[in-house]
């Protein structure tokens, strides 16, 4: 069994998105004085992590009310690292893509790594999104902080996915993954009520 981490480092110097705010970490001393604690400030979408429909103004479900199911179990990964634009609908429909499929979406913006925010990366089109949730499947996930085009008018890259409840993967580092079939595991920490959650992506072959 091979396990590929695809979750990214979350660390004071860790790239984030323009508007949110950086990590920082301050340890101190429990009061016995023989242990060390870490005060972490960050937030919900901080590194790989999964959207809830809360994160859209408007809508309610939050992280905790996605099933665990969603976040478990045979996922395809496309590569789509040979485009320049963002993601398609057209990019997309000749890909079988069924009801129920995890699908990561792995652009160049994998290739280029992720040690600064770049302002041309890859995103889904609104189209692309609505053509992905007409599929009915089980989880979307992309390699970068948020999935939405840079171009993008609207929001419908995330509201065509949270109104069916598809959880939407960001922030995933596929530079290793291969477009092949796995079995996922990422499933969220425990934040209760709020609009997304950082979760520990593993790709694992066999
Ligand atoms: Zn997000």
């Amino acid at each position: 069994m091979q396990i590929l981490n695809i979750s990214l480092p979350i660390q004071p110097d860790s790239f984030y998105y323009p508007g949110t705010i950086p990590t920082e970490f301050e340890s101190f001393n429990s009061k016995s004085g023989s242990s060390i604690l870490t005060k972490i400030t960050t937030h919900s979408h901080a590194g790989s992590h999964v959207d809830a429909p809360k994160h859209a103004v408007g809508m309610t479900a939050s992280v905790d009310e996605y099933s665990d199911s969603n976040f478990y179990g045979a996922c395809r990964v496309l590569d789509l690292s040979h485009l320049e634009k963002s993601i398609t609908r057209s990019d997309l429909v000749g890909k079988s893509i069924l009801k129920n499929e995890r699908i990561l979406l792995k652009t160049r913006n994998s290739n280029r790594g992720f040690n600064k925010f770049y302002d041309d990366f890859i995103g889904l089109t609104s189209d692309a999104a609505v053509y992905l949730a007409e599929q009915e499947i089980m989880l979307i996930g992309i390699d970068w902080l948020g999935i939405k085009a840079n171009d993008a008018s609207d929001n419908i890259s995330h509201t065509a996915f949270f109104e069916k409840n598809i959880p939407i993967l960001e922030g995933l580092n596929l530079a290793e993954a291969l477009e092949a079939e796995y079995t996922l595991s990422a499933f969220p920490i425990a934040y209760v009520g709020i609009d997304g959650a950082q979760v520990a992506a593993r790709l694992i072959s066999t």
